[in-house]
């Protein structure tokens, strides 16, 4: 892929240029990730699996309301990988990409990645013109002819059945042919994440996958070791693995956090580089909203995780273990009687430990009536079979509380 390692100093340049147009309205920060010309050569890159393509091993999420000064910072600043999908701001994310990919010329650039999110009954014969006309609406948002990957987005355990129909691979196989996807790949992060994984190395046709996985997961055997036998598998099949949801965070954990605070320790520094560690991931997607969080990133892909870092991490992780849902619902849900508690606290989590307020309110009033009512289910059944340990009745009062 041209210049995703910044080495086509003519695209560089012409970046640079176009910046200087479109840059009257940014802000003293923007000016300070900017100043420095040779930035765009610094975000290390790496072979993402199977396809071949380098890419930088830091990539940005664009799951919030992304500012067009920001995208053109994160480029100018080297990031060379975009993660978006049509359902990210309710497609507003891919045209803000549309928008200064088109403007600042930059879209052979970078390696971007776009996702289906509406391919629930896609499946057989149907399933081509399903993927075609939303990934034909994505292109026109995002001003391309083509992306360099296309997800089925946020596939569950219900769905897996998708990845050995004919008609879906064949779907796929056709937009590569048609020239309008390079690359083919999933995203996960639904509680049967393991077997999911399993079917993607047993398939075979899938070029790269993104999964949730953070420093909780990583090494220690009593860290899902499951897991770890899958992303080995795909590993050993040459899928690309890209990593997302990396920090862990767990709901409301603020005393601890400024324990670590007061140790002068970076945790989001710390969790970021713990999963880079892992030979087997090759990108971390992180949904960086601020200029404060591309540089600390940034800076972060040049550095190796220190003795200290991993042993306050480590502290961390002990300390919040109980807070923190693993999203394995099958162990739970069936005594909480339909009330997907996995999906709840992933909500509660954007709410309390993203900041995202709005947008876990959003999703969890858009559950089925049905996975609300909790006094339905049997909540002190469902945690007494949590294996973390959560304090599942209080966080399910919490978040009904805080997100209806
Ligand atoms: S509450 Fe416990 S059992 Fe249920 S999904 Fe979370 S970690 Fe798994």
């Amino acid at each position: 892929m041209d210049g995703c390692d910044g080495s086509r100093g003519g695209n560089r340049r012409r970046f640079l240029q176009a910046t200087v147009v479109a840059g009257a309205a940014l802000t003293t920060a923007d000016t300070l990730l900017a100043a420095d010309p040779k930035a765009g050569a610094s975000v290390p890159t790496v072979t993402l699996g199977k396809t071949g393509q380098k890419v930088t091993k830091l990539g940005m999420g664009t799951s919030w309301a992304l500012s067009p000064s920001f995208v053109q910072r994160a480029i100018a600043a080297g990031v060379r990988y975009i993660d978006t999908s049509e359902s990210y701001e309710n497609t507003v994310a891919e045209k803000v990409l549309g928008e200064v990919l088109e403007r600042t010329k930059t879209r052979k650039d970078v390696y971007l990645v776009t996702k289906n999110a509406g391919y629930r009954n896609a499946k057989g014969a149907g399933a081509a013109k399903v993927f075609e006309d939303h990934l034909n609406a994505s292109l026109e948002r995002l001003k391309t002819d083509y992306v360099d990957c296309y997800y089925i987005h946020g596939i569950t355990g219900a769905q897996i059945g998708m990845l050995s129909d004919p008609g879906v691979k064949a779907a796929f196989e056709g937009l590569k042919k048609a020239g309008k996807i390079k690359f083919c790949g999933l995203s996960c992060h639904d509680a049967q994440l393991v077997e999911v994984l399993d079917e993607v190395a047993k398939v075979g046709w899938l070029d790269q996958v993104m999964i949730k996985y953070n420093f909780r997961d990583v090494g220690g055997k009593d860290r899902h070791d499951d897991l770890q036998r899958v992303i080995d598998k795909c590993s050993k099949a040459n899928v690309g693995l890209v990593a997302m949801k990396t920090q862990g965070g767990a709901v409301n954990f603020p005393d601890k956090m400024k324990q670590l605070a007061e140790k002068g320790f970076k945790k989001e520094v710390a969790a970021i580089k713990t999963v880079w560690q892992d030979q087997r991931i090759q990108v971390v997607v992180s949904e960086m909203t601020t200029f404060s969080d591309l540089r600390e990133n940034i800076a972060a892909s040049r550095d190796e995780l220190t003795a200290r870092e991993a042993r306050l991490l480590e502290e961390h992780r002990k300390l919040t273990a109980n807070l923190y849902c693993h999203g394995c619902g099958h162990l739970c849900e069936t005594a909480a009687r339909g009330v997907p508690v996995a999906t709840v606290l992933r909500y509660l989590r954007y709410y309390e430990a993203y900041g995202k307020r709005e947008q876990a309110r959003q999703l969890y009033q858009a559950l089925p009536q049905v996975s609300r009512l909790l006094v339905d289910a049997n909540l002190h059944a469902a945690e007494a079979a949590c294996p973390h340990g959560l304090p599942i009745v209080d966080l399910m009062n919490r978040a009904a509380m805080r997100l209806a």
